[in-house]
């Protein structure tokens, strides 16, 4: 297995993965997005709301907010007590009066090390000094297969493109133009495929030479793009998603070893 990192950083991960296979790929992207652990907010207790939006649409809002945190030391809520103590949730207040717009920044968090991870979200907007919100909320661990707010980012992948060509090339200078991202050239096999990382099968170059030419997608080969909502980083994703891969093929093997 091969690895050529094209973008790394904490919102966006992109590499090129040579030597692999779809199904592993798709086990490491499914774990990503349902089994990694992130932190959300899960209850809502509402003192005030004179703002012209509904408790429950205001909680929902809330739990989209993408929020940041020390995960490891906090224990899952159905190993302690359901999300209610210090130890399995995080508190956080919002108390604010209008007129203003409420943003993420408002919300204050009871564990210093918490925050969230965006501070411009915008909550609702409270048109005058009649209208408050005053709220005790609580955020705890959850994942993506309980519910699409503890969901960590977006892992995608496509497969890698392979120029062939089957015959002779009468009107290269064409289908090098037709390519709307540039990416072909002339080569010693008549045309080449610069960049092939950055090409999305859009099979115009296909159509224009009727045939000579054709855009092969790898069976071993992959372009994987990871994106994150900012809960964690977009490495930590796949890290933590490799190792429940891993811890899941270790259990099964100790089983086996058993029977
Ligand atoms: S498939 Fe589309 S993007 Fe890729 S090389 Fe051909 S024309 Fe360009
Ligand atoms: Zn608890």
């Amino acid at each position: 297995m091969n690895l050529e990192l094209l973008e790394s950083n904490n919102e966006n991960l992109k590499f090129v993965l040579k030597g692999s296979n779809e199904a592993f790929l798709n086990a490491i992207r499914r774990n990503a997005l349902s089994k990694v652990k992130t932190l959300a907010i899960e209850e809502v207790d509402v003192y005030e709301n004179t703002s012209a939006m509904q408790d429950e649409y205001l909680a929902h809002r809330l739990a989209l907010i993408p929020l940041k945190g020390d995960l490891e030391s906090l224990v899952e809520p159905d190993k302690c007590c359901g999300g209610k103590c210090g130890k399995c949730s995080i508190t956080i207040e919002l108390d604010q009066q209008g007129p203003k717009t409420v943003y993420s920044s408002d919300l204050r968090f009871s564990d210093p090390k918490a925050s969230v991870a965006f501070e411009t979200i915008p909550i609702i907007k409270l048109k005058s000094e009649f209208q408050r919100v005053r709220m005790e909320i609580r955020a705890v661990l959850g994942s993506g297969k309980e519910h699409a707010k503890w969901t960590p980012g977006i892992v995608a992948y496509s497969q890698f493109p392979e120029l062939e060509i089957l015959g002779k090339i009468e009107n290269a200078g064409e289908i090098i133009k037709s390519c709307p991202k540039g990416l072909l050239s002339e080569g010693s096999k008549g045309i080449e495929l610069k960049e092939p990382q950055k090409c999305d099968l859009c099979n115009e170059c296909v159509e224009k030479s009727e045939g000579i030419i054709r855009i092969n997608k790898s069976d071993s080969d992959f372009i994987v793009r990871v994106e994150s909502h900012g809960s964690i980083a977009t490495k930590d994703m796949l890290l933590q998603s490799t190792a429940i891969l891993t811890e899941e093929a270790d259990e099964l093997q100790k089983k086996l070893e058993k029977k």
